[in-house]
């Protein structure tokens, strides 16, 4: 608000009347129509790496031409400018203006942030913007992300992930005893709690880890990026469907100061141009893993594999225990779980008749 009247006290001093009847519910008047913006951005990413680094590439690109040049966005790649999981702190703190990852890297800051990005047996990919558009999923990300100085944006969505590449066979519960699998964040913690090694490492060490066998199974994405970094080439068993990733939501995130700097039309650009984003990413992996699941397929030295039934049953009461074990510390945790459960239950009733009976009808109709 501070910046608002000092807009309009310049304004007025000028001499200028500071809004016409037809512009009478501007909130302030352009006053600086040719400054010129330029920020920087972290992401977490590996340099142009599609989906993820190619959305934030293109967001940086949308804003310049939406702009017409006034805000121009330089994009770097994880560990470029800061380390690839301290974007949070880097935009927080304001030593760059924007940020380009997932909210779930800051649990540690945050034990709700997993929440706006996916958590175990939750939202999938258009629910999750159902929640975050009309269900006041956004609000309470906002509300969440206020003390850090920071406003968030969803920017794309890579769907339900794949649950790994696993150099053993998932047959029973038992055999996720002593797996070493590399899955961060609460899936993690799940298959530990079903007795797994849980081991962290960046994407880029994935596959030599997996082909020298020091971890026995490692989730990435989904067929998109799997084969852009040769996974499908370092493990034989592809396990379905991801519970611990559901529909994971990338985030962009802005520095309240330099969000405020910004006069409201470039606020409104830069708040399009994210929507836009997130409709790309979520087509491209949409596209880009059918694509690649049909390459997988045709390949003899992997078997595509669904986890069986009573496996899942299992990990979902671990998942249900780590949630409560959340819930129950954290207030916040707990807002927002009851407001996605609330929603997963009517949900569920809506897409069981709706996507899920259509695909099932539709794939079963080929068969006849
Ligand atoms: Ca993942």
């Amino acid at each position: 608000m501070k910046r608002r009247e000092f807009v309009t006290g310049i304004t007025l001093a000028a001499g200028v009347s500071a809004c016409s009847e037809d512009h009478a519910d501007t909130k302030e008047p352009i006053t600086n129509i040719n400054e010129v913006f330029e920020w920087n951005m972290a992401t977490s990413w590996p340099p142009h790496l599609p989906g993820l680094g190619v959305g934030a590439d293109n967001l940086a690109k949308n804003i310049e031409k939406a702009s017409n040049g006034r805000l121009k966005i330089k994009v770097y790649a994880g560990g470029e400018i800061v380390p690839p999981l301290e974007v949070f702190d880097a935009v927080s703190q304001g030593t760059v203006q924007m940020g380009h990852d997932s909210s779930y890297y800051h649990r540690g800051k945050l034990p709700a942030a997993p929440y706006f990005t996916t958590v175990p047996f939750g939202l999938n990919v258009n629910e999750m913007n159902a929640w975050l558009y009309f269900g006041g999923g956004l609000e309470l990300w906002q509300k969440c992300y206020k003390p850090f100085d920071l406003v968030p944006f969803p920017v794309g969505n890579t769907g339900v992930q794949m649950l790994g590449w696993f150099n053993r066979e998932i047959n029973t519960i038992d055999d996720i005893v002593g797996l070493k699998i590399r899955m961060p964040g609460l899936g993690g913690e799940i298959m530990q709690r079903a007795g797994a090694i849980q081991v962290t490492m960046a994407g880029s060490e994935i596959f030599t880890s997996l082909q020298t066998g020091a971890i026995d199974a490692a989730e990435w994405v989904g067929p998109y990026n799997d084969v852009s970094l040769g996974l499908h080439k370092a493990a034989r068993y592809y396990y379905y469907p991801g519970f611990h990733e559901p529909g994971p939501n990338i985030e962009c995130i802005i520095n309240q100061g330099a969000w405020d700097s910004l006069p409201l039309d470039l606020q409104q650009i830069l708040t399009i141009a994210c929507q836009s984003a997130n409709l790309n990413m979520t087509s491209e992996y949409m596209w880009g893993n059918a694509v690649a699941l049909e390459q997988l397929s045709n390949d003899p030295n992997i078997e595509i594999k669904q986890i069986p039934q009573a496996v899942f049953n299992e990990l979902r009461l671990h998942a249900d225990n780590a949630i409560a074990d959340l819930t129950q510390k954290d207030e916040t945790s707990r807002e927002i779980e009851e407001s996605i459960s609330s929603f997963i239950k009517k949900s569920s009733a809506n897409q069981n008749i709706t996507e899920l009976a259509y695909l099932k009808m539709r794939i079963g109709s080929l068969k006849h």
